[in-house]
């Protein structure tokens, strides 16, 4: 890892920035630092002669190689267990010196689980809905006696051991890392921090600067200018994650919203077609038909088809009028069903052709009775003659 780099990068989920810087009092910068999503890491090395340097690199490069690919904390685990075997082993092959250690702060993070393992003084916070809440214990003299009551958070922070570590990576072969598993929320913004950020920077001054910083990117960078400007007495070392979203709640909105869609759709075919159905039955129940039927003038209510061989029609009334007796263009239409406006159309249709039928027998008298005697003999005779037919059996009685 290129020391004194900032270093961005974008994935789902999750976006992230960093920093490293010597500080104005080092003359090395033994910190170290990964981002690797889904590993993040700051490691804090001590030992001088550079020998700080090369402990907490080896330590980031063994975890590098070792770190599970998901969050696992056993994995994890004894990836750290690695890490400090190797920082062990590493003088007796030549590589730094003994009795060199690091602190180690890894997290891992996928979707709302947040893994971390903790050695040493180095922190990890969490800003959470605007408040900062530190995560790991340090493993420090000042914690030991912050925690016994012996002295004040204030006073740990100028005390001359503030140093002191009681748990490092690269002292004891049976060294065990704590382990811490969280839920976190998107919105939430997660700090990695070598003590020279946090000996310098009041916890307040932490999280006034990650509250108001927009890109992790920009809060790596002004929190390591703060504890520069506080006096970068200590290497600083930070890394910003920001918890954006999780990838597996996108997928399930977008499967809702999927399945919505076609909630939505379907909803909206069904819609169409009770509405088609309604409209349709509508249409069919206010339409009507005149049609022959044993000579005769029948009306029908809907139209003359059929639906898949349903009828789409049924009979209104019958009536006495012949169809032989209308208009023959009337007639002819008549014989192959003619539609008309309704029902109350079809009424007033009979009730006018019974009236043409009824005036046409009055002309014909009217017109038979002056114009031809014969005709009218004609007529008289049959008439009589039926008469006299009818008449016979009363005659053979
Ligand atoms: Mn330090």
């Amino acid at each position: 890892m290129p020391k004194n780099t900032a270093q961005t990068n974008n994935t789902p989920g999750i976006s992230f920035g960093s920093r490293t810087d010597v500080g104005h009092v080092r003359d090395h910068n033994e910190d170290s630092l990964t981002v690797v999503p889904p590993l993040f890491a700051v490691a804090d090395g001590m030992g001088g002669h550079e020998a700080g340097e090369v402990a907490s690199e080896l330590t980031i490069k063994t975890l590098e190689q070792l770190a599970p690919a998901h969050p696992d904390a056993q994995a994890l685990e004894r990836a750290v267990e690695a890490a400090n075997l190797n920082v062990l082993q590493a003088p007796s092959q030549g590589i730094g010196r003994e009795g060199m250690g690091t602190t180690l702060t890894a997290a891992m993070i996928e979707g709302e689980r947040l893994l971390i393992a903790q050695v040493g003084d180095s922190r990890a916070y969490l800003l959470h809905q605007g408040e900062l809440q530190q995560l790991t214990r340090d493993h420090s003299l000042m914690m030991d006696l912050i925690e016994a009551g012996q002295i004040t958070p204030e006073e740990a922070r100028v005390h001359p051991n503030r140093s002191v570590i009681t748990r490092a990576i690269g002292s004891d072969p049976h060294m065990k890392p704590d382990i811490y598993e969280l839920n976190i929320s998107a919105g939430d913004r997660l700090l990695l921090c070598s003590d020279g950020l946090s000996t310098m920077l009041e916890d307040d001054e932490i999280q006034t600067i990650m509250r108001h910083t927009p890109s992790p990117q920009q809060c790596a960078s002004d929190l390591v200018d703060a504890a520069l400007q506080a006096g970068g007495y200590d290497n600083v070392t930070v890394v910003v994650v920001d918890i954006e979203g999780f990838k597996h709640n996108k997928v399930v909105k977008e499967r809702r919203k999927s399945h919505a869609l076609v909630i939505g759709i379907v909803i909206a075919f069904v819609l169409a077609f009770v509405l088609g159905i309604f409209a349709g039955y509508q249409y069919v129940n206010n339409s009507a038909y005149l049609i022959e039927e044993n000579g005769t003038v029948s009306v029908y209510r809907g139209i003359n088809d059929n639906l898949f061989g349903i009828p789409l029609s049924s009979l209104e009334r019958t009536t006495d009028i012949a169809v032989d007796d209308l208009q023959p263009g009337v007639a002819n239409r008549i014989k192959e069903g003619m539609s008309v406006g309704g029902i109350d159309e079809a009424n007033r249709l009979i009730e006018s052709y019974e009236q043409d039928i009824t005036r046409q027998n009055t002309e014909d008298l009217a017109q038979n009775a002056p114009n031809s005697a014969d005709a009218n003999d004609h007529d008289n005779a049959s008439q009589a003659d039926r008469s006299s037919a009818d008449e016979k059996p009363a005659d053979g009685d």
